[in-house]
């Protein structure tokens, strides 16, 4: 059983995944990474799924992480890492709009920005995922790795209770985490929302009832661009639909 910071799934769910395994082309979470974290400080907290069009006529979806249940976005970035992404959707979801492996799933976190990152942080106290070099505005996804080892003390990731993580390499040198440490005491971090993941959409994952709300479900399933699946809440067994 996968238990995820947002819990277990649950039957009569429905869920957009984005299988990061070989299935899903095999390539590391940081190929999935967006890096500088793109803010997004006036977006509200929102609960359902929003869906959007680009220019290429491709339907998106941004997702809202909340930190109720990650508190960072490193969390949830470690998290997918692990187990890929499943995320629950409104069964009402129009879920045809979406085109296989084309469609994506957009994450933002009310605290991935980071709006004083430059009182905070010079480039050797942390370390970039992507080797980039940012500009003193930029939030750089390491610098959550950098600050989550400052404010616990620690080169463990707790994911949640279930599941621990090594923070990687991604960690500056302990004499830099202190420095971090200190600045964080004096100055206080300013947050803001912003985008730092972007996952393709490889299948949706139904759950069934087994009862009579299940083929409403079903039928609809079979009408999906995306390949769907019923599936069990632990992943153990997935049957195709369409
Ligand atoms: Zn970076």
């Amino acid at each position: 059983m996968i238990i995820r910071g947002c819990g277990t799934r649950k039957k009569g769910g429905l869920y957009v995944m984005s299988e990061l395994n070989e299935e899903g082309g095999g390539k590391p979470i940081e190929d999935f990474l967006i890096d500088p974290i793109i803010p997004a400080l006036d977006q509200k907290p929102f609960r359902s799924p929003q869906f959007f069009q680009t220019k290429d006529k491709i339907w998106h979806i941004l997702i809202w992480v909340g930190k109720q249940f990650y508190p960072t976005p490193i969390h949830f970035i470690e998290e997918a890492g692990l187990f890929g992404v499943s995320r629950r959707i409104p069964k009402h979801a129009p879920l045809y709009l979406l085109t296989p492996k084309k469609s994506k799933m957009l994450f933002i976190h009310p605290k991935a920005f980071i709006k004083n990152a430059n009182a905070i942080f010079n480039k050797s106290q942390y370390k970039c995922p992507k080797n980039k070099t940012h500009k003193e505005t930029e939030t750089c996804i390491g610098m959550h790795y950098a600050l989550y080892a400052a404010q616990n003390n620690d080169n463990v990731l707790r994911i949640n209770e279930y599941y621990n993580v090594p923070i990687r390499e991604k960690i500056p040198q302990q004499d830099a985490i202190l420095q971090i440490a200190n600045k964080i005491e004096n100055k206080k971090i300013q947050y803001g929302p912003g985008i730092f993941m972007i996952v393709p959409i490889t299948s949706i994952h139904y759950i069934p009832n087994n009862n009579e709300s299940d083929k409403e479900v079903i039928e609809k399933l079979k009408t999906y661009k995306v390949p769907s699946f019923l599936s069990t809440a632990d992943y153990s067994k997935k049957e195709k639909i369409n």
